[in-house]
């Protein structure tokens, strides 16, 4: 992270990242992120992330399960619309239960490989870190949540027959617009979004991450530097002073982990809508955290992909030491906001506008 911020020269960002960093308990720095495991994925095309397809990850995620010796169980939790299974994948026996999502956005990609990794490292390691955050939280991740997105490398969900207030006529609704808890899962016109209501029911989590992914940004001078990774908790009016306080808590972890891993990071200009994960999860009393990694240059990939691996794993750690439960709420305010777009940033392929 020294060479980023050397860089540019500016304190906005570093001083609070030090600011920040200074609430965290020295035991959140464990050992456990020190040998990224992110090489197992099918690699590299053209200088960025090779992504695994969907018959891939089936099997990259069989082969996890078979390689924990029973640390780690995959199953599938719904199928989409075109019947392919959602894949839900837990780890540990611990009481405080946490649960990220990635992909629902199926032209959102990079969060799916960062979990792949961050499940061989806390499923697979017999370290004493490892085993200390399976025995005090349990993990489960629904990995790809869109699979017919990624599929059809957009960003919908796959509907002929869709209509959507939210989505796009003749191609599929937006999955991350269908999270409203007043919607029962029953009566969810969005099939997978439905899937991840009834994941989030029967799990019961505390803490809800979602991983996507938006265009380029840059903090505006004097500071410059371009921002990785924005971030924001629920901002729903109805959300609970307890639940926004345990989000932004969670946000400042999320924060510190991407900021140490050598992200820069923002605030994401994200709506009130009750439909979105962010917002629903946190009316419904977790604490709950958005994560939108920024379409960085193919050659950038594998560093999105190893910075939210990084946030994934040192998320787990700190809700597993209690450390998290020390950070100051009020240090996610002083993230700062998002800045512009950079040129050509908004019409990256992999941006559809907001999240
Ligand atoms: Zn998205």
């Amino acid at each position: 992270m020294t060479h980023l911020r050397a860089r540019t020269g500016t304190v906005g960002l570093a001083a609070l990242a030090m600011a920040a960093g200074a609430l965290v308990a020295p035991a959140h720095a464990t050992t456990i992120t020190a040998a990224p495991q992110a090489a197992a994925a099918p690699q590299a095309q053209k200088g960025g992330v090779r992504l695994h397809s969907n018959a891939e990850l089936a099997r990259t995620l069989k082969q996890i399960e078979r390689a924990s010796h029973g640390r780690v169980t995959v199953r599938s939790v719904g199928k989409s619309n075109e019947g392919r299974p959602i894949w839900f994948a837990t780890l540990g026996s611990g009481p405080r239960r946490v649960m990220y999502v990635t992909q629902q956005h199926g032209d959102e990609p990079l969060g799916t490989e960062s979990a792949l990794a961050a499940l061989r490292t806390l499923g697979q390691s017999d370290s004493r870190a490892a085993r200390a955050v399976r025995s005090k939280i349990t993990l489960g991740i629904v990995v790809r949540a869109n699979p017919d997105g990624h599929e059809h490398q957009w960003r919908y969900n796959y509907d002929p027959d869709a209509d959507p207030e939210y989505g796009e006529p003749g191609k599929g609704y937006d999955i991350n617009r269908y999270h409203d808890p007043a919607v029962a899962p029953g009566d969810n016109p969005a099939t997978e979004a439905a899937v991840i209501q009834r994941t989030y029911a029967a799990f019961r989590p505390s803490i809800v991450v979602d991983y996507h992914m938006q265009g380029r940004y840059a903090f505006p001078p004097p500071d410059g530097r371009e921002i990785t990774t924005s971030i924001l908790w629920p901002n729903h009016p109805s959300v609970s002073a307890a639940a926004l306080r345990r989000s932004k808590q969670v946000g400042v972890a999320v924060h510190d982990a991407f900021t140490r891993a050598g992200a820069v990071v923002s605030q994401y200009p994200g709506g009130t809508y009750q439909g979105i994960a962010r917002n629903a999860y946190g009316l419904l009393g977790s604490a709950s955290l958005l994560v939108e990694l920024s379409a960085l240059p193919p050659e950038r990939e594998h560093f999105q992909v190893r910075t939210a691996y990084r946030s994934m794993v040192e998320l787990a750690e700190a809700a597993a030491s209690g450390a998290l439960d020390r950070l100051d709420p009020a240090a996610a305010d002083r993230i700062p906001p998002r800045g512009p777009s950079l040129p050509g940033g908004a019409s990256a392929a992999r941006d559809r506008g907001t999240h």
